[in-house]
Formats: structure tokens, C-alpha cells, sequence
């Protein structure tokens, strides 16, 4: 059987010591599998943010293993895990942090460039993928002569690039108007089945949460199933 995307296990993540001390995960298992799209709905400071980090390998977990496509990364040096991080996540944010002098196409070939793709392929592949996320017709445009939903599939493209393995996205649609916001969430939806990457998508949303293929939340330090 394949290996997982992304999988945690027994994942502590603590802050602080003593009387301040914060156990935002105690013993957390998550797993995503290829092609799944898992919400992650919790209230403000229970963790969200804590657990994409650790998914994104941009923080370590005190105790436990961060496996990305079966690669354990435990015991990893800074070096390798900015490497694997590198060419396994992609990350969207909910503001869209695009390049304001490049256009769309521009900012989907650039980070396939960085990673060493030639000119043409790099840009065949954006095309591709803002096509996909219905955005082609706006390849020519920069940031600032796109909608907010524009921008963020945009977004959306640029963070799969690369082909990364595990998608995470910290309230990708915050910012947009409930119309937009499903725009994108079903966009970001047929790219993950497309690409065959795991996503995990912290959102306040119930009403796109309910449209992945879970919902999960985290309760006193562990990621548990979340019933709306
Ligand atoms: P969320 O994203 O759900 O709002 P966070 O993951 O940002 O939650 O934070 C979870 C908890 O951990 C909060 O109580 C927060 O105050 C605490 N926390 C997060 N980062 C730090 C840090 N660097 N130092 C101390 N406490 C932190």
C-alpha cells in the first residue's frame, strides 16, 4: 500500500514551561492520504496554526514523528527538512503575498524556475494549472487587475507548482465573499484531487469545512474528528 502524504503521530507541541506552560498537542495523530482534502476547524488558540506548522515541517514537534510521504523527519537535520519542505508542501496563505510586478503566469512559473525547471516547461505547467483553477484567461494580468478571488487561485497554482505532495492552506478564503470563497475552496478541491496531494485547510467556514472529505478539530491536545 502507499505510504500516507502526510502523517503524524503521537505528536507533542508544548509552549512555555511551568505555570504558563501551553500542551497545544498531546500525543496528536493526523493522517492525510493522496487525493484528500481534510478541514481543520477549531476555535482561535486551540492549535491551528501550531499543527499546519509542524504538517509544513516549519516547527518541530518535541516529541513525535512528522512523516511526509513516509519520510520520517524526527531526526532530520534544519538542512534536509528545508529541503524535503522545499519540494514536498505547498503552502497558501490567506493573504495571497503575490509578486505585485509579475503577472499570474509569472508567479506560477517563478518558484519552478527556483527549482530548476526550464522557462518553457515551468510555464506549459502554470498554464495548466491556472487554467484548472479557472484563472487562464487572466494570465497576462498582475496582482492588482485581478479580483481578491483571482488572486487567490493564483495563489493557489503558485503554492502547487512544484507538485508538492501535501497542501496546507491557513484560511484560504478568509478573505473573500461567501460566492467567492466557494469559487475557490472547489477549485482548491479538484486541484488536490488532480494533483493527487493531501490538503489540509484550517478554515472558520462550516460551510466549506463540510465540503471536504473531513472535518477535524483539535480537543485537549489531540486532532479528533469534528461533527457539524
Ligand atoms: P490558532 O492558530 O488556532 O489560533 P495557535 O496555534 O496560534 O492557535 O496557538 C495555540 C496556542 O499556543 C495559543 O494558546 C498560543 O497562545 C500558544 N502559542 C502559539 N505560539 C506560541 C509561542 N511561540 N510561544 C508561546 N505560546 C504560543
Amino acid at each position: 500500500m502507499n505510504k500516507p502524504h502526510l502523517k503524524l503521530s503521537a505528536v507533542h507541541r508544548h509552549y512555555g514551561e511551568g505555570e504558563r506552560l501551553v500542551r497545544v498537542l498531546d500525543a496528536a495523530d493526523l493522517t492525510v492520504e493522496s487525493g484528500e482534502l481534510v478541514a481543520l476547524v477549531a476555535p482561535s488558540g486551540a492549535g491551528k496554526s501550531t499543527l499546519l506548522h509542524l504538517c509544513g515541517l516549519l516547527e518541530s514537534p518535541q516529541e513525535g514523528e512528522v512523516e511526509i510521504i513516509g519520510e520520517k523527519t524526527s531526526q532530520m537535520g534544519d538542512r534536509a527538512r528545508t529541503q524535503l519542505r522545499r519540494t514536498t508542501v505547498g503552502y497558501v496563505y490567506q493573504f495571497h503575498h503575490l509578486l505585485p510586478e509579475f503577472t499570474a503566469l509569472e508567479n506560477v512559473t517563478l518558484p519552478q524556475l527556483i527549482a530548476g525547471v526550464d522557462q518553457k516547461a515551468a510555464a506549459t505547467r502554470a498554464m495548466e494549472l491556472l487554467s484548472l483553477l479557472n484563472v487562464g484567461h487572466r494570465a497576462s494580468h498582475r496582482p492588482a487587475e485581478l479580483s481578491g478571488g483571482e488572486q487567490q487561485r493564483v495563489a493557489i497554482a503558485r503554492a502547487a507548482a512544484n507538485r508538492p505532495r501535501v497542501i496546507l492552506a491557513d484560511e484560504p478564503t478568509g478573505n473573500l465573499d461567501p460566492e467567492t470563497s466557494d469559487l475557490v475552496f472547489e477549485a482548491l478541491k479538484s486541484l488536490i484531487r488532480n494533483e493527487g496531494a493531501a490538503a489540509l485547510i484550517a478554515t472558520h467556514n462550516y460551510d466549506l469545512a463540510r465540503r471536504a472529505d473531513r472535518i477535524v478539530t483539535i480537543r485537549n491536545g489531540l486532532v479528533v474528528p469534528h461533527t457539524v
